[in-house]
């Protein structure tokens, strides 16, 4: 199970992305770059959300460019926005489940589950305004997790985020993307982000995303485009 991205330029108005690399099965990807750097670009280019200029997006090898963003093996989530107002929390959740709501009792069952596993127990018939911003999302995490995709992008989800419960999410979505063996790719701006969940960055500078490096071994001795970011 690869993700490639094949010769891939992606165009913005005046901006263009280059991408020519490979994501393997399982990993746990940070994305990392300077605002304007095309982060957001790359992951709506993966769920379809943006057609390529030039190149193709292959998932196991299959051609996935002109597939509709529902059709696509991916979950995107995100900074916020994620949930429909008018729907109460439980619904929000449930539409990853059956868009069109109608869950049997089941169903509403893993619903349940869900908003227990985000911290959220009984919390269900709230709106979503109901709730504070972190809770907003712990909602929309919930739902990504019932998709059951085997890819998650996250663009900066957390960045709303306290450190205490931004530690607590990226704990649970490592947990959840484990257990899937599903291959996550994470947009954050935080290098400690990128070290606490990804075992592998994408670094995305210079209108190029550069393959994936170990995250460790980057951060020890990054190279200039990344240190003119972190300012060190
Ligand atoms: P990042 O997520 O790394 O901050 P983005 O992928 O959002 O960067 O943006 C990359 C570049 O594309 C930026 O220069 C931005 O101004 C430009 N861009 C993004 N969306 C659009 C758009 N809808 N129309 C024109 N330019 C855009
Ligand atoms: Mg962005």
């Amino acid at each position: 199970m690869t993700i490639t991205f094949d010769n891939l330029t992606l165009t913005q108005g005046e901006f263009t992305l280059r991408a020519d690399l490979q994501i393997e099965e399982g990993h746990k990807i940070a994305l990392l770059g300077p605002s304007g750097g095309g982060k957001s670009t790359l992951l709506s280019a993966l769920a379809g959300f943006i057609a390529p200029t030039t190149g193709r997006i292959l998932w196991n090898g299959d051609d996935i460019s002109q597939t509709i963003p529902a059709k696509r093996p991916v979950t995107l989530l995100f900074q916020d926005h994620n949930l429909f107002p008018h729907l109460s929390v439980a619904q929000n959740i449930g539409l990853g489940l059956r868009p069109n709501l109608r869950l049997s009792a089941n169903e509403h069952q893993i619903v349940a589950e869900a908003l227990a596993r985000v911290g959220l127990d009984g919390q269900g018939d709230k709106h979503p305004a109901q709730l504070s911003g972190g809770q907003q999302q712990r909602v929309a995490i919930a739902r990504a997790l019932l998709r059951d995709k085997p890819i998650l992008l996250l663009d900066e989800p957390f960045a709303a985020l306290g450190p205490a419960l931004k530690h607590e999410m990226l704990d649970l979505v490592a947990e959840i993307v484990d257990a899937a063996n599903a291959t996550l790719l994470m947009v954050t701006h935080q290098p400690e982000d990128a070290l606490w969940i990804s075992d592998q960055t994408v670094l995305i500078a210079d209108g190029e995303a550069h393959a994936p490096q170990d995250t460790k071994t980057l951060m020890a001795d990054p190279p200039a485009v990344l240190r003119a970011y972190l300012g060190t």
